[in-house]
C-alpha cells in the first residue's frame, strides 16, 4: 500500500513537472519577445533617508506587462531570464532605460536623485559590464554618481576573484555600489570587509519581524553596527510598519525602503513626488546626535 502510494505521488510529481517545463518554455519563448517588443516597464522604489526624512535615492525595478497574465513582479520572471541566458539582455535594456529616465528628469530641472539598478548574477560576471555602463552614462551625458549598482553575494560568490576585480573597475569609474539582500549569502561578514561596497541593504526577511522578534533584531542590530564600523551605510528593504521603523531609528539604520515610505512607482506618478518630495513624519526620524 505504501509503494502504491509512493508510486501514486511519482505519477502526480512527474505530471506537474511537464506542466512546469511546458510553462517555463512558454514562458522564455514569451520572455525572448518581450525584451526585443515593448513589454518590460521600469518602476521606481523611492527610499528614505533617516535622518532627515528625505527621499534620497531610487531603486529601478523591471515588471513584464505580459500579454495574458498582466503586470508581471521581476521575482516572476528573472529567474527564467536567468536560465535563459536573456538577463544580459533584459540588463542592458534596465541600464539604458534608466538612464534615459535619469536624463530626462535632469532636463526637466527636478532634484538630482541617484537610481540604483539591480545586477544579476550572468550580468556581473560579463566582461562587458564596465564598458557597458560607462557608456550608457556617457551616452546620456550624466556622471558616474548618477549611477548605483546593487549586486547580491550570490552574484559575488560565484567567482570571488573575478568578482572582486570587477568591484574595482566599477568603483575607478565612480558608480556607487550596494551589496543587496545582506544576510541571505553565506559568509557575509567577510565580503563587507573585503569588497568595496558603499552600502548594504539587509534583505527584508529579517526585516519582517525586527520589531517582535529577538533573534532578527539582535542580527539587524549587529549588521548596522558592524556596516557603520566599517564605514558602509546601512538601508533596511521592505518595511511596512511604524513599529519596523521605529526599531530601525532607534539603531541609527541610513535608510528605508518599504511600503511604508512609497511602492515602486511609474515615471509618470515619480515626477510629481520629485517635485514635492514626500517626507517620512519627524517621529520616524533618527534622534539627532547632540552637538557639543
Ligand atoms: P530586490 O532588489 O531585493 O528588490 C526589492 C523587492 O522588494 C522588489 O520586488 C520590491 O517590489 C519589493 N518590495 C519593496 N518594498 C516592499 C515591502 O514593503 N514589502 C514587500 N513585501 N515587498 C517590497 P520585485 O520588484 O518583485 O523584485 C524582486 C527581485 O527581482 C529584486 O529584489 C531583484 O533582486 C530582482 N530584480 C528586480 N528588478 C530587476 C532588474 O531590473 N534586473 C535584475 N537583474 N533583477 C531585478
Ligand atoms: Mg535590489
Ligand atoms: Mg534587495
Ligand atoms: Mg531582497
Amino acid at each position: 500500500r505504501a509503494r502504491a502510494e509512493g508510486g501514486g505521488q511519482c505519477l502526480f510529481f512527474s505530471a506537474e513537472m511537464n506542466q512546469r517545463t511546458l510553462e517555463r518554455i512558454g514562458m522564455e519563448a514569451a520572455l525572448r519577445l518581450a525584451v526585443a517588443g515593448d513589454e518590460l516597464q521600469l518602476l521606481y522604489q523611492p527610499l528614505a533617508d533617516l535622518q532627515t526624512g528625505d527621499l534620497c535615492s531610487l531603486e529601478a525595478l523591471v515588471r513584464w506587462q505580459h500579454p495574458q497574465q498582466g503586470l508581471l513582479a521581476a521575482d516572476r520572471f528573472i529567474p527564467v531570464a536567468e536560465a535563459a541566458g536573456l538577463t544580459e539582455a533584459i540588463g542592458q535594456w534596465v541600464l539604458r532605460r534608466a538612464c534615459r529616465d535619469l536624463r530626462a528628469w535632469r532636463d526637466a530641472g527636478q532634484r538630482a536623485i541617484p537610481v540604483a539598478i539591480n545586477i544579476s548574477p550572468r550580468q556581473f560576471h560579463d566582461r562587458g559590464l564596465v564598458d557597458a555602463v560607462a557608456a550608457a552614462l556617457a551616452g546620456h551625458g550624466l556622471g558616474a554618481g548618477a549611477l548605483t549598482l546593487e549586486i547580491t553575494e550570490a552574484a559575488l560568490l560565484r567567482d570571488a576573484a573575478a568578482g572582486s576585480a570587477c568591484l574595482e573597475r566599477l568603483r575607478a569609474l565612480g558608480v556607487g555600489l550596494t551589496l543587496d539582500d545582506f544576510g541571505t549569502g553565506s559568509s557575509s561578514l567577510s565580503n563587507l570587509k573585503r569588497f568595496p561596497f558603499d552600502a548594504l541593504k539587509i534583505d527584508r526577511s529579517f526585516i519582517r519581524d525586527v520589531a517582535t522578534d529577538a533573534g532578527d533584531a539582535a542580527l539587524s542590530k549587529t549588521i548596522i553596527s558592524m556596516a557603520h564600523n566599517l564605514g558602509i551605510k546601512v538601508v533596511a528593504e521592505g518595511v511596512e510598519t511604524e513599529a519596523q521603523c521605529d526599531f530601525l531609528r532607534r539603531n541609527m539604520c541610513d535608510q528605508i525602503q518599504g511600503y511604508l515610505f512609497a511602492a515602486p512607482l511609474p515615471r509618470e506618478q515619480l515626477d510629481a513626488l520629485l517635485a514635492e518630495p514626500r517626507r517620512l513624519p519627524p517621529h520616524l526620524l533618527r534622534i539627532q546626535k547632540q552637538k557639543r
